[in-house]
């Protein structure tokens, strides 16, 4: 018959799909399962991170979510009022302030934590008040300053405060409040069996 020469709609060439491989140009596999998308950008709730990508399950069972808040203690080679009306500026278009990955760094300058931030276009050095940070959250941010691409989330915001419990002021005429950085960031489990290597002996 003629119509069986005729041209099946298989839109894939022959290629090995089962061995589990990221085919770059048709979906991506989970590094973890194997499991694989049938797009070539990460569906909702798949992640990346380095060279690898998660399913929501794996991603789960790898990461867990973690957000840090961050007061600015005082900006450095800068006064407040400088670096509080460049905020201003782009407080009234949106608040709180979403940086980018490009926008932003957390570095550790003579021990002590410095955020650096592209606001009103020019980079400004933030010291943060971490004399109360616990060894959890400095554990935290030198994760998070080591691989900023797994930060989704980085914003600068106004906290309002008690003018009794504040301790950094931004303005002396405005209600009071303090300035805070907050990063949200996927951060690798601790496996079990590195945690806590004799619970099962
Ligand atoms: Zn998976």
């Amino acid at each position: 018959m003629a119509a069986s020469a005729r041209p099946s709609p298989i839109t894939r060439p022959g290629r090995q799909s089962a061995d589990g491989l990221p085919g770059r140009s048709e979906g991506m596999t989970c590094g973890s399962c194997g499991r694989r998308t049938r797009i070539d950008r990460l569906p909702r709730g798949w992640k990346a991170c380095g060279t690898q990508v998660y399913c929501p399950l794996c991603r789960r069972r790898r990461f867990r979510i973690r957000s840090i808040t961050m007061v600015v203690a005082e900006p450095i080679r800068a006064e407040w009022e400088q670096f509080r009306l460049a905020l201003e500026e782009t407080w009234r278009r949106s608040a709180p302030l979403f940086l980018t990955a490009q926008a932003w760094q957390l570095t550790t300058v003579g021990g002590r934590h410095v955020a650096r931030v592209f606001v009103g276009n020019q980079w400004w050095a933030l010291r943060l008040d971490d004399s109360q940070w616990s060894g959890g959250r400095r554990a935290a941010y030198e994760k998070i300053a080591a691989s900023q691409a797994a930060t989704p989330e980085f914003l600068v915001f106004r906290r309002p405060t008690y003018e009794k419990g504040m301790r950094y002021r931004p303005s002396r005429e405005l209600r009071p409040y303090e300035i805070a950085c907050k990063a949200v960031a996927w951060l690798p489990r601790e496996q079990p069996d590195q945690a806590n290597p004799k619970v099962r002996s």
